[in-house]
């Protein structure tokens, strides 16, 4: 039997790691190291500006002190492989410390360097079009292993990062508590801008309520896909304990409370979702709403038998939510050819 004095015991044995931690923090860590305070900034500067992996490296640290913390656990993962699409898009899997995988893909164009980071190893989801969901499910991430892969993609690329999607593995909002910490990190330590950080989530009930009233400027954006409940459910198993009108009363309230608007996401796949009954329908739902509709063209996956619609009927479907004043983009994923694209990330090397 474990005492709560035990557990406190290992607690405090396996020590936290510094990635994740604010600039007080850290000073207060260095404090307890027995340091002046100012090493804190130095820390914290070495840590998110340059990327440092291991404290040896840091060489404004008295020589004796570094060698003395020099295993002290930062929290960085390794790059255990990167493909390069012909579009530039990087796909990585990276290894984190207790060997899991996890994927993290960097999409550079002029003016952008977007990191679309894991929330979850794998997906406990299932969506039925998804390759992340066929892979199964093993763990939430720590805010610091989400911070990690938008360090890592920086330092690959060797630029500044722009913005961050939270559309790599996982379902963000089940791990709501290490994404808005990350959020906050990504902020104010990376200095990315909230609302060039975006998240996006298939919906859990009661859980966009919670992160509506976290009150972040983030876009935020609902993968809805379907536009009746019973096509969602077919498509979305967890669909089934979530009725859509209950996920767009939630999506409303995060409308009022937050003053930022909602984006849905709809993958198109041909002749079952994109039928110009589909598109008025999913305009009625979303009459008067403050939103924008991003539509997917769907990215063939190994696992699944759909296919992806022609121009014309993308085009006709756009056409009909436009026509009911709804705003409307067309997102053809990047990284296809390194199976890098929305749906296609899984730890396979294959
Ligand atoms: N679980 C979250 C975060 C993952 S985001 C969510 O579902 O929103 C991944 C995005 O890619 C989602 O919009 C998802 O629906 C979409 N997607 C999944 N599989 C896809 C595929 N095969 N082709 C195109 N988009 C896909």
């Amino acid at each position: 039997m474990t005492t709560s004095l035990d557990n406190k015991l290992i607690k405090s044995a396996k020590p936290e790691v510094l990635l994740g931690k604010s600039l007080e923090e850290l000073t207060d860590w260095v404090r307890q190291q027995g340091q002046p305070a100012y090493r804190g900034k130095q820390l914290y500067q070495w840590l998110y500006e340059k990327g440092a992996r291991s404290l040896l490296e840091i060489s404004v640290f008295p020589k004796q002190w570094r060698e003395s913390v020099a295993d002290y656990p930062i929290g960085r993962s390794t790059i255990h492989y990167r493909q390069i699409a012909p579009d530039a898009t990087r796909k990585y899997l990276l290894r984190l410390v207790d060997g899991s995988i996890i994927e993290t893909v960097g999409i550079p164009s002029a003016k952008r360097l977007t990191v679309c980071v894991s929330s979850q190893v794998g997906c406990p989801m299932a969506c039925d079009f998804c390759a992340t969901g066929k892979g199964g499910f093993l763990r939430n991430l720590k805010h610091h292993e989400i911070i990690d892969q938008v360090l890592t993609v920086r330092e690959d690329f060797g630029r500044r990062i722009s913005n961050v999607v939270f559309m790599g593995m996982g379902e963000p909002l089940i791990n709501l508590n290490e994404v808005v910490a990350a959020v906050h990190s990504l902020n104010q330590n990376v200095g990315i801008g909230q609302r060039s950080l975006t998240i996006s989530t298939v919906g859990l009930p009661g859980k966009i309520n919670q992160l509506a009233r976290h009150n972040l400027q983030v876009t935020f954006a609902v993968s809805l896909h379907a536009s009746n409940q019973q096509l969602r459910e077919q498509l979305i198993p967890s669909a089934r304990y979530y009725p859509l009108d209950t996920l767009l009363t939630e999506c409303r309230e995060y409308v009022r409370i937050t003053g930022r608007r909602v984006t849905f996401e709809y993958i198109l796949l041909a002749g079952v979702n994109d039928l110009p009954e589909h598109a008025r329908e999913l305009a009625k739902h979303l009459h008067g709403f403050q939103t924008h509709v991003n539509l997917i063209p769907y990215n063939p996956i190994e696992e699944a038998n759909y296919q992806r619609p022609s121009q014309e009927r993308i085009k006709r479907f756009a056409n009909i939510l436009r026509r009911d004043r709804i705003s409307v983009s067309v997102r053809y994923s990047r990284g296809l050819e390194a199976d890098a694209a929305c749906g296609q990330l899984r730890t396979s090397l294959t």
